[in-house]
Protein backbone atom coordinates (compact mmCIF):
# COMPACT_ATOMS: atom_id res chain seq x y z
CA UNK A 1 0.00 0.00 0.00
CA UNK A 2 3.08 2.25 0.58
CA UNK A 3 3.51 1.75 -2.93
CA UNK A 4 0.99 2.85 -4.08
CA UNK A 5 0.81 6.01 -1.62
CA UNK A 6 4.10 7.28 -2.71
CA UNK A 7 2.98 7.20 -6.40
CA UNK A 8 0.64 9.91 -5.51
CA UNK A 9 2.26 13.46 -5.91
CA UNK A 10 1.43 16.48 -3.62
CA UNK A 11 1.15 19.51 -5.42
CA UNK A 12 1.18 22.51 -3.33
CA UNK A 13 -1.41 25.67 -3.64
CA UNK A 14 -3.88 23.54 -5.95
CA UNK A 15 -6.55 24.79 -6.61
CA UNK A 16 -5.91 27.84 -4.42
CA UNK A 17 -2.87 28.84 -2.40
CA UNK A 18 -2.83 26.90 1.22
CA UNK A 19 -3.95 23.56 -0.44
CA UNK A 20 -1.89 20.47 -0.38
CA UNK A 21 -4.10 18.90 -3.32
CA UNK A 22 -3.02 15.22 -3.85
CA UNK A 23 -2.70 14.29 -7.73
CA UNK A 24 -3.69 10.95 -8.20
CA UNK A 25 -2.78 11.13 -12.17
CA UNK A 26 0.40 9.86 -11.54
CA UNK A 27 -0.99 6.36 -10.26
CA UNK A 28 -3.75 6.35 -12.64
CA UNK A 29 -0.87 6.86 -15.84
CA UNK A 30 1.11 3.90 -14.17
CA UNK A 31 -0.21 0.59 -15.67
CA UNK A 32 0.92 -1.00 -12.64
CA UNK A 33 -0.30 0.80 -10.21
CA UNK A 34 -3.35 0.93 -11.61
CA UNK A 35 -4.31 -2.53 -12.09
CA UNK A 36 -3.25 -2.87 -8.21
CA UNK A 37 -5.70 -0.23 -7.16
CA UNK A 38 -8.64 -1.33 -9.10
CA UNK A 39 -8.06 -4.96 -8.32
CA UNK A 40 -7.30 -4.19 -4.47
CA UNK A 41 -10.68 -1.70 -4.68
CA UNK A 42 -12.99 -4.62 -6.16
CA UNK A 43 -11.57 -7.32 -4.04
CA UNK A 44 -13.25 -5.78 -1.35
CA UNK A 45 -16.75 -6.25 -2.64
CA UNK A 46 -16.52 -9.44 -4.05
CA UNK A 47 -19.56 -11.81 -2.44
CA UNK A 48 -21.37 -8.70 -1.77
CA UNK A 49 -24.16 -7.78 -4.37
CA UNK A 50 -23.76 -4.76 -6.13
CA UNK A 51 -26.49 -3.70 -8.80
CA UNK A 52 -24.86 -0.28 -9.80
CA UNK A 53 -21.74 1.94 -9.07
CA UNK A 54 -22.25 5.59 -9.09
CA UNK A 55 -19.48 7.40 -9.85
CA UNK A 56 -19.27 11.02 -8.75
CA UNK A 57 -17.58 13.64 -11.59
CA UNK A 58 -15.26 13.55 -12.46
CA UNK A 59 -12.30 10.95 -11.13
CA UNK A 60 -15.30 9.30 -9.63
CA UNK A 61 -15.98 7.88 -12.89
CA UNK A 62 -12.42 6.68 -14.01
CA UNK A 63 -12.88 4.57 -10.54
CA UNK A 64 -16.65 3.66 -10.52
CA UNK A 65 -16.45 2.24 -14.38
CA UNK A 66 -13.33 0.54 -13.57
CA UNK A 67 -14.97 -1.34 -10.34
CA UNK A 68 -18.41 -1.97 -11.85
CA UNK A 69 -17.12 -3.76 -14.70
CA UNK A 70 -15.12 -5.94 -12.57
CA UNK A 71 -18.37 -6.45 -10.13
CA UNK A 72 -20.75 -6.98 -13.02
CA UNK A 73 -22.91 -4.08 -12.25
CA UNK A 74 -24.49 -0.84 -14.24
CA UNK A 75 -22.26 2.26 -14.02
CA UNK A 76 -24.63 5.56 -12.87
CA UNK A 77 -23.66 9.33 -13.25
CA UNK A 78 -23.61 11.39 -11.05
CA UNK A 79 -22.79 14.81 -11.97
CA UNK A 80 -22.60 18.86 -12.10
CA UNK A 81 -25.73 20.79 -13.09
CA UNK A 82 -26.93 20.92 -16.84
CA UNK A 83 -24.74 18.06 -18.03
CA UNK A 84 -26.85 14.74 -17.73
CA UNK A 85 -29.19 15.42 -20.46
CA UNK A 86 -32.62 14.01 -19.17
CA UNK A 87 -34.45 14.53 -16.05
CA UNK A 88 -32.93 14.67 -12.66
CA UNK A 89 -32.98 14.83 -9.12
CA UNK A 90 -30.25 17.51 -7.53
CA UNK A 91 -28.80 18.04 -4.32
CA UNK A 92 -27.45 21.14 -3.10
CA UNK A 93 -24.66 21.19 -0.25
CA UNK A 94 -22.09 23.72 1.24
CA UNK A 95 -18.61 23.96 0.58
CA UNK A 96 -16.29 26.29 2.76
CA UNK A 97 -17.36 29.19 0.83
CA UNK A 98 -20.30 28.78 -1.00
CA UNK A 99 -22.55 25.93 -2.22
CA UNK A 100 -21.97 23.03 -5.08
CA UNK A 101 -24.66 21.01 -6.79
CA UNK A 102 -24.68 17.16 -7.78
CA UNK A 103 -27.65 15.65 -10.00
CA UNK A 104 -28.57 12.27 -11.20
CA UNK A 105 -30.82 10.90 -13.25
CA UNK A 106 -34.19 10.20 -12.18
CA UNK A 107 -34.64 6.72 -13.89
CA UNK A 108 -30.72 5.68 -13.04
CA UNK A 109 -32.18 3.96 -9.34
CA UNK A 110 -35.28 1.86 -8.58
CA UNK A 111 -35.93 1.20 -5.20
CA UNK A 112 -34.31 -1.52 -3.49
CA UNK A 113 -31.37 -1.65 -5.88
CA UNK A 114 -27.53 -2.36 -4.04
CA UNK A 115 -25.39 0.64 -4.93
CA UNK A 116 -22.14 1.12 -4.24
CA UNK A 117 -20.47 4.71 -4.65
CA UNK A 118 -16.88 5.32 -5.72
CA UNK A 119 -14.71 8.75 -5.82
CA UNK A 120 -11.02 9.13 -5.50
CA UNK A 121 -10.69 11.10 -2.53
CA UNK A 122 -12.85 11.41 0.70
CA UNK A 123 -11.85 15.10 2.19
CA UNK A 124 -14.19 16.76 4.49
CA UNK A 125 -17.15 14.23 3.19
CA UNK A 126 -19.20 17.40 1.93
CA UNK A 127 -19.78 15.82 -1.73
CA UNK A 128 -20.32 12.61 -0.89
CA UNK A 129 -22.35 12.91 1.99
CA UNK A 130 -24.89 14.74 -0.76
CA UNK A 131 -24.46 11.60 -2.80
CA UNK A 132 -25.52 8.89 -0.27
CA UNK A 133 -28.68 11.57 0.14
CA UNK A 134 -29.29 11.50 -3.21
CA UNK A 135 -29.18 7.35 -3.29
CA UNK A 136 -31.59 7.18 0.00
CA UNK A 137 -34.18 9.68 -1.39
CA UNK A 138 -34.69 7.27 -4.33
CA UNK A 139 -34.81 4.51 -2.11
CA UNK A 140 -31.54 2.83 -3.36
CA UNK A 141 -29.92 0.63 -0.84
CA UNK A 142 -26.45 1.68 0.25
CA UNK A 143 -23.76 -0.84 -0.15
CA UNK A 144 -20.81 1.58 0.70
CA UNK A 145 -19.20 4.43 0.01
CA UNK A 146 -15.75 3.49 -1.60
CA UNK A 147 -12.51 5.70 -1.94
CA UNK A 148 -9.42 5.08 -3.48
CA UNK A 149 -7.98 7.80 -0.99
CA UNK A 150 -8.87 9.23 1.84
CA UNK A 151 -7.65 12.25 4.07
CA UNK A 152 -7.98 10.74 7.82
CA UNK A 153 -7.28 14.24 9.42
CA UNK A 154 -10.30 15.91 8.00
CA UNK A 155 -12.65 13.31 9.74
CA UNK A 156 -14.91 12.76 6.31
CA UNK A 157 -16.18 9.38 7.41
CA UNK A 158 -17.89 10.48 10.16
CA UNK A 159 -20.13 12.84 7.98
CA UNK A 160 -21.37 9.45 6.13
CA UNK A 161 -23.16 6.77 7.08
CA UNK A 162 -21.08 4.22 9.95
CA UNK A 163 -19.68 0.93 9.00
CA UNK A 164 -20.06 2.25 5.15
CA UNK A 165 -16.64 3.56 3.99
CA UNK A 166 -14.37 1.92 2.87
CA UNK A 167 -10.55 3.64 1.36
CA UNK A 168 -7.90 2.05 0.17
CA UNK A 169 -4.92 4.43 0.66
CA UNK A 170 -5.20 6.64 4.08
CA UNK A 171 -3.12 9.63 4.40
P1 LIG B 1 -14.97 16.60 0.04
O1 LIG B 1 -16.36 16.87 -0.42
O2 LIG B 1 -14.84 15.24 0.71
O3 LIG B 1 -14.39 17.71 0.87
O4 LIG B 1 -14.05 16.59 -1.25
C1 LIG B 1 -13.97 15.45 -2.04
C2 LIG B 1 -14.19 15.78 -3.47
O5 LIG B 1 -13.29 16.79 -3.89
C3 LIG B 1 -13.93 14.57 -4.33
O6 LIG B 1 -14.85 14.54 -5.42
C4 LIG B 1 -12.50 14.75 -4.82
O7 LIG B 1 -12.37 14.39 -6.16
C5 LIG B 1 -12.23 16.25 -4.65
N1 LIG B 1 -10.97 16.50 -3.91
C6 LIG B 1 -10.82 17.28 -2.81
N2 LIG B 1 -9.55 17.35 -2.43
C7 LIG B 1 -8.86 16.58 -3.30
C8 LIG B 1 -7.47 16.23 -3.43
O8 LIG B 1 -6.57 16.63 -2.67
N3 LIG B 1 -7.15 15.40 -4.46
C9 LIG B 1 -8.08 14.91 -5.31
N4 LIG B 1 -7.67 14.08 -6.28
N5 LIG B 1 -9.39 15.22 -5.22
C10 LIG B 1 -9.78 16.06 -4.23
Amino acid sequence: MDELKSIIRDIHDFPKKGIVFKDITTLLQDAKSYHRMIDLLSHHYIGKHVDKVIGVEARGFIIGSALAYKLGAGIVLVRKPGKLPSETFSKTYALEYGTDTLEIHKDAIKPGERILIADDLLATGGTMAAVVDLVQSMGGELVDCCFMAELEFLEGRKRLPEGKVFSLLKF
